[in-house]
């Protein structure tokens, strides 16, 4: 089931998210409707409270390669445990944030540790794209957006083009 997500400002999205405390069929049915809203809008990661719920849930799949079987992870309660002190720049975007792209820098190399749909724990280092976008996710847990890392008149401008966005599509009923 698509889930509609939510756009920035919105204050659901800058609260912390909730631990997971033990896996339901709920939640794992939630993983596989945020798959299918990922995969739709069509992203490479989406996190929980992006849909309003505040559980620390994300999804991602940033295989990009055309042909390439894809990767979907579901992360219950990820954490990073380990960073590179190399950084590396891309630029962001974000479901929650339509249109709007900016570079922003972060660790290269992240070691990540989470709970799997079968609640078995699993760790494994992430770089690249893969390394950008869970940190990103991972973020949005803490109800941190990428543009908290601009520059603050940035980061106003973009939130006044969101709130026309919004306005613009209230009106429309879209
Ligand atoms: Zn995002």
């Amino acid at each position: 089931m698509l889930r509609p997500i939510l756009i920035h400002p919105d204050p659901r999205l800058k609260k912390l998210a909730a631990p997971v405390a033990d896996l339901s069929d709920d939640l794992r049915g939630l993983a596989s409707d945020m798959l299918e809203t990922m995969y739709d809008a069509p992203g490479i990661g989406l996190a929980a409270p992006q849909i309003g719920l505040s559980h620390r849930l994300i999804v991602l799949d940033c295989v990009k390669v055309e042909g390439e079987a894809p990767r979907p992870l579901a992360m219950f309660n990820p954490e990073v445990v380990a960073s590179s002190d190399a950084t590396s720049v891309y630029e962001e975007g974000c479901l929650s944030i339509p249109e709007i792209y900016a570079d922003v820098t972060r660790p290269a190399e992240v070691e990540v540790r989470w709970m799997d749909l079968q609640g078995k724990e699993q760790q494994e280092v992430f770089s690249g794209l893969w390394a950008t976008c869970v940190q990103h996710e991972i973020d949005h847990l803490d109800g941190k957006l990428f543009i908290d890392y601009l520059k603050p008149l940035r980061r106003q401008m973009i939130t006044r083009k969101m709130v026309k966005l919004k306005r613009e599509r209230a009106r429309d009923g879209a």
